[in-house]
């Protein structure tokens, strides 16, 4: 074990209902005991036009409101602040000035800043996600439920899920706004093997969900960006990283940066599973990870 962890991907609040404030100091505590140096990558506020439910925040992003409150956390901290950014194509551009003016603030504020995760946790398609939903939205939530992930194949079918999926995490890296692509096997979040070993969701489109993945690796190491090990898999269904070993042993090949990241929302999961994270990076050969200051990369050795 290293003496000290980057994990880049960390959250200062549970999602659960009703979304409970930011509260860096207890991340910090935890931190600080496991000797994880961390790397907050927290919800940014969504495109207005996505900003629904009471708090406008999807039931799950930053609200509009919150972000003053977030950011006078990291005053008087060395703590990286970052954010883990939703992309849609349709409002790039606004997403683009939202966090630019949100970086703007924290650099005026004097933060530490880290680095911004591009991440696709909604997707095209319309069923009854969330209440009070405004008809036509065209896009849902699939990841916060296992029924409405069932429900959303039954609308739309695998095969274009697997599409949009994989087009929008191309689309996200050809913007070349964000530094690490977040979770790429995130899609496979409510997965789980039958009897037999096969995927009960992805069975008849495994080929398919592995030439989409190796498109959107392929387009990384084309932009120059980073992928993450994202442990959050493990403590799933699923049982396996966000990440798979194949796919790290193409990150090497392709000098495509990597970074650990926990995605941990609580205190008690930062830095989970390193262990079996770095028998994976030893395993690919990849000895060193990035971690970004002020979205520029820098590395670190594992072991
Ligand atoms: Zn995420
Ligand atoms: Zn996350």
């Amino acid at each position: 074990m290293p003496l000290q962890i980057y994990d880049e991907h960390v959250h200062l609040r549970p999602h659960q209902e009703p979304l409970p404030a930011h509260r860096l100091q207890p991340m910090i505590d935890a931190a600080r005991e496991q000797g994880v140096i961390l790397g907050v990558r927290e919800h940014a506020p969504l495109p207005e036009k996505y900003q629904v439910g009471p708090n406008r925040d999807y039931f799950f992003a930053m609200s509009p409101d919150e972000l003053d409150g977030f950011l006078l956390q990291f005053h008087g901290t060395d703590v990286a602040f970052g954010l883990e950014v939703d992309y849609f194509p349709d409002a790039f551009d606004e997403i683009r000035q939202t966090v630019e003016a949100i970086l703007d603030r924290a650099r005026s504020m004097g933060l530490v800043i880290g680095g911004l995760h591009g991440s696709v946790h909604l997707l095209p398609g319309e069923i009854d996600d969330i209440p009070g939903k405004p008809p036509g939205l065209g896009v849902v939530m699939w990841d916060d439920t296992r029924e409405h992930f069932e429900q959303l194949i039954e609308a739309r079918g695998l095969p274009a899920i697997i599409e949009d999926y994989h087009d929008w995490l191309i689309g996200l890296i050809r913007t070349g706004f964000f530094q690490t692509l977040s979770h790429i096997d995130l899609l496979r979040k409510f997965d789980r093997a039958d009897e037999r070993g096969r995927s009960v969701y992805f069975a008849d489109y495994e080929n398919l969900y592995e030439e989409s993945m190796f498109d959107v690796l392929a387009a990384a190491a084309e932009c120059d960006m980073a992928v993450e090990l994202n442990t959050q898999g493990l403590d799933r269904p699923y049982g396996r990283p966000f990440l798979s070993q194949k796919a790290l042993v193409y990150c090497r090949q392709k000098q495509i940066p990597v970074a650990f990241g926990s995605d941990a929302h609580r205190p008690a999961e930062i830095g989970r599973h390193f262990e079996t994270a770095a028998q994976m990076f030893a395993e690919a050969g990849i000895e060193r990870l990035v971690y970004f200051r002020d979205l520029r990369p820098h590395y670190w050795t594992y072991a």
